[in-house]
This record gives C-alpha cells, sequence and structure tokens, in this order.
C-alpha cells in the first residue's frame, strides 16, 4: 500500500497514475455498433439508416469510456484537446530520411523508448486554433461534443470507402515539434509552466524558485517511488542529461504523444 505523502507527492499523477489511464485507451469495435451507440441522440432516422447501411466487417477506432472519463476529470482541456488531435490524425512522425522502407518500424523504436536511431525523427502535433487561450478553454467544446463531431466524419469516411482518415481542412492549424526525448514542446502551454510566474518576487526568489528548482530526471524519478514502465523508460532513456521543472510541465501535445506510446498497435498517427 502507498503511503498517502508517496501519492500526493510532485509528478506521481503523471508517472503513476496516468500511464495506468493511458494504456490500451483505444481499442478497434465493429463501427455500425460504436456509431449508434453515440450518435442515438441524433434522432432522425436518416443517421440510424445510414449507420445500418454499414458493412458489418468495418472497424472503427473506439475509447474506453471509463478511462476516457477519469482522463477529463484528471485533466480536462489537456486531455481533451489532445484526444481531438489523435482522432483528427494530427500527430505526425517525420523520418528525415529519402527513399528508407521500415519508417513504421523507426517511429515504433522511438515510441518505445528506443532513441538510439541514427535516423532523426521530427514530431509534430498540429491543433486548431483557439480565440481562447488554454486556461480559459475549460468551458470549451465538451469531449462529447468532439466524439459526435468524430463520429459523424467517421460514418461520411465509412460511406465514401475512405481507408485512411484525412484531417479536417477547415479552420486555421498551429504546428508545435514535441521531442519525447528531451520532454519538451515548444507551445505556450508547456512554456508557460516553465516559465516562473513569478515576475512579482524579487530577483533572488527568482532565482531560488527558478534556476535552482530545476531538477534532473533522476532526481524527479526518485521522489515517485514506485514509478516504473514505459513512461520511465522513455524519460530515462536520453543521452543527454536534461534538467527539468519539478512537477513535469505536460501540454496537450506531448499528451498526445504519450498516448501514441502506450498505444503502439493502434495508428492514432501519421508517418512522413
Ligand atoms: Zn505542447
Amino acid at each position: 500500500m502507498e503511503s498517502d505523502e508517496e501519492l500526493f507527492a510532485p509528478n506521481s499523477s503523471l508517472l503513476k497514475i496516468i500511464p495506468s489511464l493511458i494504456k490500451d485507451l483505444f481499442y478497434y469495435e465493429e463501427s455500425s455498433r460504436l456509431l449508434s451507440r453515440f450518435l442515438q441522440s441524433d434522432v432522425s432516422g436518416l443517421t440510424q439508416q445510414r449507420i445500418e447501411g454499414l458493412n458489418p466487417a468495418l472497424r472503427s477506432l473506439a475509447i474506453d469510456e471509463d478511462k476516457s472519463v477519469m482522463l477529463t476529470l484528471m485533466l480536462g482541456r489537456l486531455f481533451i484537446d489532445a484526444f481531438e488531435m489523435l482522432m483528427d490524425k494530427c500527430v505526425e512522425f517525420e523520418v528525415c530520411v529519402e527513399e528508407i522502407e521500415n519508417k513504421g518500424e523507426l517511429v515504433q523504436n522511438y515510441l518505445s523508448g528506443d532513441f538510439n536511431s541514427k535516423v532523426p525523427i521530427l514530431v509534430t502535433a498540429k491543433q486548431k486554433m483557439s480565440p481562447f487561450p488554454s486556461s480559459k478553454r475549460v468551458n470549451e467544446e465538451p469531449i462529447d461534443a468532439v466524439r459526435h463531431r468524430v463520429l459523424i466524419n467517421e460514418l461520411a469516411r465509412l460511406e465514401a470507402g475512405d481507408q485512411e482518415a484525412s484531417p479536417p481542412d477547415f479552420g486555421i492549424y498551429q504546428v508545435f515539434s514535441v521531442d519525447l526525448k528531451s520532454w519538451y514542446c515548444n507551445c505556450d502551454e508547456y512554456q508557460d509552466q516553465m516559465a516562473d510566474n513569478s515576475e512579482n518576487h524579487p530577483e533572488a526568489y527568482r532565482k531560488e524558485k527558478g534556476e535552482f528548482s530545476l531538477k534532473s530526471m533522476e532526481e524527479i524519478i526518485s521522489q515517485s517511488r514506485g514509478a516504473s514502465g514505459l513512461l520511465l523508460d522513455i524519460l530515462t532513456s536520453s543521452e543527454i542529461p536534461t534538467r527539468h521543472k519539478s512537477p513535469l510541465p505536460l501540454c496537450s501535445h506531448l499528451l498526445a504523444v504519450i498516448i501514441c506510446s502506450y498505444n503502439r498497435k493502434i495508428e492514432l498517427y501519421r508517418v512522413k
């Protein structure tokens, strides 16, 4: 049994609870069954007719409902945004070498925390721009509305016989660079957490709280005794020791890439 101290230590939720919730978060289900379950509020007989017309052999991506509820309660907007990016296939791994056949395999290695490949892999997450800063977006489109939109698109895709979902081409998107190896993203959401938010404090305080509060990954992990698994492997596999703020910053883009890591068997991303 873990003590309260261990459970509430900084980074405990990231290192212990979140991995158990995002592991096997997605699975495949018969498309017509999935669509009828979630689009039943569309009382129009037309939608029902369209669903009934689908080939029963078709499968669509489904999310574990219990885990999705827990993640939304714990992470709110962060999770909803990550979910939306994954459903729209907005996470992309670019293998930076021409004429190579095993790009998919190199990406799988990267996602399993093996960063030894000599071929650089650039990871980007494309996100629809919101008129609101992330902290003000809590009440924006709830996860049910996102899922409803995703499944309406899925129905249209299946009817059109598309094998692969294309990202929606409406709206304005912003592209962010994510690096799992150094636990980094160039978005404001991440950068704001790295900043000290202490403009109002004297310089001595800022120094103490800012520069000197950066910890090595080993220190961060030792505070969360009992943490184990893939995320820990990813965080400790960097050859270049980096210092991080604790609690570790987390943005929707890093979260989306970690979800890809923990659900590697499912194609939640694109390879270029
Ligand atoms: Zn980010």
